[in-house]
């Protein structure tokens, strides 16, 4: 049976569950600097226009995001988050009893996508340090085997597949297999030997790289993502996705995210200065997963126990990861909110703060 995706608990229900406390939301990985002033002056001023469809086809969006990443329009299509584009992946290449490849742990979607189309899904876990076992996943590919999915740096563990092991695999892939890359977080990383989009990457046929304005951009309300891959791929894809796929304020918030240059530093500075001060809690001997994206895992002993206790303080974060019971997965936010939540863990673990 097809599990439903459990998010985190919503805005909303926190609020009727904790009244009027001040709630540190660190669960979904979403932008502690709320989102881009830039998108929100642009849609403000598209409302008037709202009872127009959108352009069905996100021209002036694609162009932004080509423009970006230094590629053609062709080769972007954009989506209802990156969790639709998943859906139109999964619908595109799977049938019944197809397989798919998934890190273990990551990032849930992956599976449901495919389980949905009744393929099956094979996860391969990674290393003990939460690097990829590239030799794992290559050898779990069958003749059966549709989609490889690869994220980077991954969810929930922060921690990025480098190049030279993404050249490795594509090696040991068999060409008709689609590799999909999902770079949710790529735009906190800072890690040079890390994969990241070439535009040359684009002549194989069998490469997406999948990105969102839910993070970075702080626009996971309005939903936008995009896939990458090369023209004829995208093409195809196009051909299972609604007709409106992406409304019209989104498309114009997108738009104008992607130029606010200065949101994108700051919000970049922020998790640079989290870091820094989850950290610092390897000094108490606690242990932080290095992290190259906007959330951190940190091993705290009893995940569930220390997800309650923290959530009576009205912090919020995330756990129920399989595998990971004895960590949380912790969003960054401000650094007044970190300092809070850091405080509170240590008190809940025991130590003074
Ligand atoms: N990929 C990864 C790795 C994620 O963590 C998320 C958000 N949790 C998504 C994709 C989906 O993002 P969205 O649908 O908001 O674009």
């Amino acid at each position: 049976a097809i599990e439903p995706y459990k998010p985190g608990l919503s805005d909303e229900t926190l609020r009727r569950e904790l009244g009027n406390r001040r709630i540190i939301k660190l669960n979904s990985n979403e932008n502690a600097l709320g989102p881009s002033p830039l998108a929100i002056e642009a849609i403000r001023k598209e409302l008037p226009r709202l009872h127009l469809y959108p352009d069905g086809a996100s021209d002036l969006v694609r162009a932004a995001i080509a423009r970006h990443h230094g590629i053609s329009p062709d080769q972007v299509l954009v989506g209802n988050g990156s969790d639709d584009i998943i859906k139109l992946i999964s619908e595109t290449f799977l049938e019944p009893g197809d397989e798919i490849v998934v890190p273990h742990p990551s990032f849930s979607q992956y599976g449901f996508g495919a389980q949905v189309m009744d393929a099956r899904v094979r996860l391969v876990p990674l290393k003990p340090d939460f690097t990829y076992d590239v030799d794992a996943m290559a050898e779990a590919v069958t003749p059966r085997t549709k989609i490889v999915y690869l994220c980077t740096p991954n969810n929930p563990t922060g921690t990025v597949m480098k190049r030279r092991e993404f050249e490795a695999l594509i090696a040991a892939l068999p060409d008709d297999v689609f590799v999909v890359v999902d770079m949710a977080y790529d735009n906190y990383a800072l890690d040079e030997e890390r994969l990241q989009l070439r535009p040359d990457d684009l002549q194989r046929g069998n490469v997406g790289f999948l990105f969102t304005f839910s993070k970075l951009y702080g626009l996971a309300g309005l939903r936008v993502g995009y896939l990458i891959a090369n023209a004829d791929v995208i093409q195809f894809i196009h051909r299972v996705r609604e007709p409106f796929n992406v409304n019209r304020v989104a498309q114009i918030g997108a738009i104008a995210a992607l130029e606010d240059v200065e949101h994108v530093r700051r919000s970049q500075a922020l998790a640079s200065q989290a870091r820094f001060q989850y950290g610092r809690m390897a000094e108490r001997g606690i242990r932080v997963v290095p992290s190259e994206a906007n959330f951190c895992l940190v091993e705290v002993g009893d995940g569930a126990a220390v997800f309650e206790a923290l959530r009576r303080r009205a912090i919020l974060v995330r756990t129920g990861f399989r595998g990971l019971e004895s960590y949380v997965r912790i969003t960054f936010g401000t650094p007044e909110e970190n300092d809070m939540c850091i405080a509170a863990l240590l008190e809940v673990m025991g130590q003074t703060p």
